[in-house]
């Protein structure tokens, strides 16, 4: 080996790697403005991105005021729609009719979750597939397992980011998923099998979850559970990607416990700075892409 080979080979197998998501987000987010400026420079509309809020969930709140912040950064157009928490289910159907005529309105994002006396699947269905810039209606979830994807949900787009961006190796590994919601876990799921990862999903049900995640080359914990995944879930070695977010006392953290699990681990995304900021641009990049297809 040369001494560069023989460092390149220490640095892969022992060192911890922090996958940055916020730098690489800040790269993606760096040339869409660039892209965009070139649009406005040729006398094109920007593109516009339509972000419906119902009610006044504090999390919520948090999101669409950086994903809309996101949205000024890259020259995109923003429009917010505020709407009340009791409002009637036909008004915001209507709403979505109107926006998917919009011709300025190239994607249309309903923040989730919906106050429980709306129907979520059929104000998601209502949604023009052409717009559906979080992935979410029935058209781009088939797609997707189809392995034909037109809009990928954001969160699991990300993490393909992330992984492509290290060079981790997604065919052949044996990635386990641990959770399987709508939003990350099943399109997750569907995005690695297309990448001929071996998918394993876990949820609320699995027997021997710890066992079961301690088999994965690639483990990435969607469950919504503050520090549920200690050391005792990873093999030694093995890549962790952390979706969960959570905020305890004053202070973002995920669903991995960072400290236990890191020392054993070959990579990890933190929790502020991985997986969260990579979300916002790959939405930014789906809406690029809606607004390109519609041009
Ligand atoms: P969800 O509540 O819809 O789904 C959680 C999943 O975890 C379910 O499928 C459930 O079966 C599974 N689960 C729960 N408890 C479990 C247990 N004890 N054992 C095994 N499985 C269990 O959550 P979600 O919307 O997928 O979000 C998950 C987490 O990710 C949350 O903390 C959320 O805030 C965060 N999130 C982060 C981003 C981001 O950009 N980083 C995006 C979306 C969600």
């Amino acid at each position: 080996l040369t001494r560069l080979q023989y460092l390149h080979r220490i640095h892969l197998s022992d060192v911890l790697q922090l996958l940055d998501g916020k730098a690489i987000a800040k790269g993606i987010l760096d040339s869409l403005r660039e892209r965009v400026a070139q649009l406005v420079r040729a006398n094109h509309p920007p593109p516009g991105l339509a972000v419906v809020l119902v009610g006044e969930d504090s999390a919520s709140q948090v999101y669409v005021r950086n994903k809309r912040r996101a949205c000024e950064q890259t020259g995109i157009r923003s429009v917010a729609h505020d709407l009340p928490a009791d409002v009637r289910e036909n008004e915001l159907l209507a709403l979505m009719d109107t926006l998917n005529e919009d011709p300025d309105i190239h994607g249309i994002l309903v923040q989730l979750p919906l106050p429980n006396h709306l129907n979520k699947s059929a104000v998601l269905e209502t949604i023009s597939p052409m717009k559906d810039v979080d992935g979410l209606h029935p058209e781009n979830v088939g797609r997707l397992t189809r392995g034909e994807p037109r809009f990928v949900p954001c969160t699991p787009a990300g993490i393909l980011e992330i992984l492509h961006f290290y060079q981790i190796p997604v065919e052949g590994a044996d990635v386990v998923i641990i959770g399987r919601s709508e939003i990350v876990g099943k399109p997750l799921a569907q995005l690695m099998i297309m990448h001929n990862a071996t998918v394993t999903v876990c949820h609320s049900r699995t027997k021997n979850l710890a066992q079961v995640a301690a088999g994965a080359d690639i483990l990435m914990v969607a469950m919504g559970k503050h520090h549920f995944v200690g050391a005792d879930f990873v093999k030694p070695g093995a890549v962790v990607i952390d979706v969960g977010i959570h905020r305890v006392n004053d202070k973002l953290s995920g669903d991995v416990d960072f400290n236990a699990v890191s020392p054993k681990v070959r990579a990890i995304t933190p929790v502020p700075g991985g997986v969260g900021p990579m979300t916002i641009a790959m939405l930014m990049s789906n809406l690029a892409l809606a607004a390109k297809m519609q041009s």
